[in-house]
């Protein structure tokens, strides 16, 4: 079944930095909309629905999505490890 996608639902939301994302692993993301997954970017969101097929147009592809999802685990490891060393500081400090 052939779909040129002739009627396409344009969603877009500007989210800023509250937009949440639960991931295909279940883990989560609270943040800016990442770019790269084709759903948007930063501040805002995007999405072209394909009425017909249903489809997501420009979605990034299963492995792309996964490199996407380490870089948003790996950025949320990084500040955890940051607040974390920033309460031991404190607590050296006496704060
Ligand atoms: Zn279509």
């Amino acid at each position: 079944m052939a779909c040129e996608h002739p009627r396409v639902l344009h969603v877009g939301g500007k989210t800023s930095d509250m937009c949440n994302i639960t991931w295909p692993d279940d883990t989560e993301s609270d943040g800016y909309v990442p770019s790269g997954l084709g759903i948007g970017g930063g501040d805002y969101l995007n999405l072209s629905i394909c009425i017909d097929c249903k489809v997501v147009l420009g979605l990034a592809s299963p492995e792309d999505i996964a490199k996407v999802m380490e870089a948003e685990a790996a950025e949320e490891a990084e500040r955890q490890a940051r607040m974390a060393e920033q309460r031991a500081q404190r607590a050296q400090k006496g704060w």
